[in-house]
């Protein structure tokens, strides 16, 4: 009996890794040609998005909320479900001072992904949001920026549109590199369209500190000083100068 039980799990196991792993990953190139993935815009305006993932968080999340009012800068948070449930009035705080929300999954599970999980994690943590601020998000993010087939078609069918981040444009924040450090990615490659990626939920509670809170400060006045604006990542689109065509098509997996 016990044989019997520890090959099953090991015939499922292996089931679940292939339906995740043998998906196959296309170019960005044809994954951006769906109109409904994105790593950034194109824009003759100097606008930018700043994108907050994995929170809200408690002592974090409303530092950088009042760095952002300080600028009238918007941003998108793309949120976790299960931070969501914990923190909803951070969230209604988000929408009144006019910044997106967005999807990030519920419980933020890196690896192993079938299309039911992910359409079970998306529609969960839509309907927190919806709940909580009468909103549908319509940006996803997956977990870690992990895609492939079977991730970008699931959030398609339930959807969404798909928003990666700038290569170049990635401040690494979550290691807790030197202030300096996370300043520098943004102000000596930024270009007017990128989506810029941080994270909110990091940081010691301990000393209460968080280096993206540190550098938000100068990452902004750098910004605004050179004449961009910070822009929620739909308003980014909207306002983006590519065709974006009407349907898309859904790849075979
Ligand atoms: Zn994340």
């Amino acid at each position: 009996m016990k044989n019997i039980v520890i090959v099953t799990v090991l015939i499922f196991s292996l089931f679940s890794y292939q339906t995740n792993t043998l998906a196959s990953t296309h170019s960005r190139e044809v994954y951006e040609k769906t109109g409904h993935v994105f790593w950034e815009v194109n824009t003759n305006q100097k606008i930018v998005a700043l994108t907050f993932d994995d929170g809200p968080h408690p002592i974090f999340t409303p530092q950088i909320l009042d760095i952002l009012a300080k600028y009238n800068a918007k941003a998108t948070f793309f949120v976790a479900g299960n931070k969501v449930i914990r923190f909803p009035d951070l969230l209604k705080r988000e929408v009144k001072e006019g910044h997106e929300i967005a999807n990030h999954t519920y419980h933020h599970i890196y690896g192993n992904m079938t299309s039911e999980k992910l359409s079970s994690e998306l529609e969960e943590t839509d309907k927190i949001i919806k709940k909580i601020t009468g909103f549908k998000p319509s940006l996803f993010r997956p977990v870690g920026g992990y895609y492939n087939d079977l991730i970008i078609n699931t959030a398609l069918k339930n959807g969404k549109v798909v928003v990666l981040w700038t290569w170049g444009q990635d401040t690494r924040d979550w290691a807790d590199p030197p202030v300096s450090q996370i300043c520098n990615t943004i102000t000596k490659g930024v270009k007017p369209g990128n989506i810029i990626l941080f994270h909110d939920w990091h940081g010691s509670e301990y000393t209460q500190t968080c280096q993206t809170v540190k550098a938000l400060d100068t990452i902004l006045d750098f910004l605004y000083k050179n004449g961009y604006k910070c822009v929620t990542v739909s308003e980014l689109l909207y306002r983006s100068t590519q065709i974006i065509p009407d349907t898309y098509e859904i790849f075979p997996i």
